[in-house]
């Protein structure tokens, strides 16, 4: 037992998050907000195992090795915690637990020229000023919405994370961020979004950090399943841990280079003709239904695995905009046509 009152508040609320949703929850560094230190031998620096051989882990008494891979939803281990370590903060390991988070940071600082990973920032869209407004946009051109209905957490400096229900072990974690000298987000969904999933955690709401408290933003405790735009994303950007191979997390170069083999080839010249007609196209002369129909055509493409979407989207983007359509047509037009796919042609007699 502990008098302080803070420190009873977060762990009474991780207590309580394991024993009814089942979540893997562990106590952290209520400065660092790190996982605590487990035994000498299963440092990272000097250890021979992985956490699943470790013989501390495998007591399953409470020992704090290999930091998220300790976390437990055993009340009798929590409390044992709880009473040896006092500490104000404690997290959810996510992956153990079945869940993914959108962790939207609000660290301020300049946003990128091109904020999202692999698809163009709208024309005329201000640039975000937060995590929380890259994920809006990037939710809106992806026909979602930044989620009111799922587990969610407001953190101390402003940010959001939203918990999600997912496949437990597929979901790779990701930081948004800008590389030195590079004005594109490469990494992850977007700028100051961050992917917490396989081997990620979360802080929990009732915490209490140096920084302030964490507290629910949601009326729900109940996790949804992860929306299928959102899930969509994730593929696209190589969170996929299941995924062979792993599609490319890099943006796209923005000239359509024609080389390779096969149907890669044959995928690469069609959007390079594609995007060549539409750029050419003046107004009032169906661009975009042009727009839509070559969307769908490579959309089949992408379908099966000839050409990667990141590609397509972003080089007939760049048509459509030299061809003077507003920004929110072709997002309409991209959406529209990726829900369509047309079959990929039989080209096996061509090639
Ligand atoms: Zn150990
Ligand atoms: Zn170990």
């Amino acid at each position: 037992m502990t008098t302080n009152p803070t420190v009873q508040a977060a762990a009474d609320a991780a207590l309580w998050l394991a024993v009814h949703l089942g979540w893997h929850v562990l106590p952290l560094n209520p400065g660092t907000k790190h996982p605590l230190p487990g035994c000498r031998d299963c440092r990272a620096d000097i250890r021979d195992h992985d956490a699943a051989d470790c013989p501390c882990l495998a007591r399953a008494d409470g020992a704090l090795c290999h930091g998220v891979w300790a976390a437990t939803t055993d009340p009798d281990v929590i409390g044992r915690w709880a009473r040896r370590w006092r500490t104000s903060v404690w997290a959810v390991h996510l992956g153990a637990s079945g869940l993914l988070a959108v962790d939207l940071d609000a660290h301020g600082g300049t946003p990128p020229a091109q904020p999202l990973n692999g698809l163009p920032w709208p024309l005329g869209d201000p640039p975000p000023v937060d995590g929380i407004d890259t994920y809006a946009t990037l939710a809106g051109l992806s026909g979602g919405a930044v989620d009111t209905t799922t587990f969610a957490t407001d953190t101390p400096s402003g940010g959001l994370h939203l918990v999600y229900a997912a496949e437990p072990g597929r979901w790779k974690s990701s930081r948004g961020y800008v590389r030195d000298g590079d004005d594109t987000v490469r990494t992850g969904l977007g700028w100051q979004i961050d992917i917490k999933a396989h081997g990620g955690y979360v802080v929990l709401p009732g915490s209490t950090s140096t920084t302030g408290t964490y507290r629910r933003a949601s009326t729900t405790v109940t996790p949804t399943p992860l929306r299928a735009w959102l899930a969509d994303a994730l593929v696209r950007t190589g969170h996929d841990r299941t995924a062979t191979p792993a599609p490319s997390a890099t943006a796209p170069p923005p000239v359509v280079v024609v080389d390779g083999h096969g149907p890669a080839r044959y995928a690469a010249s069609a959007l390079r003709s594609a995007c060549a007609e539409l750029a050419a196209m003046a107004p009032d002369t169906g661009r975009n239904r042009k727009l839509f129909r070559s969307t769908s055509r490579l959309a089949g493409m992408v379908a099966a695995g000839w050409i990667d979407r990141p590609s397509v989207e972003t080089a007939l983007a760049q048509a459509a905009q030299h061809a003077g359509l507003p920004a929110r047509e072709i997002r309409y037009a991209l959406a529209s046509g990726f829900a369509r796919p047309r079959p990929a042609p039989d080209i096996r007699s061509a090639a």
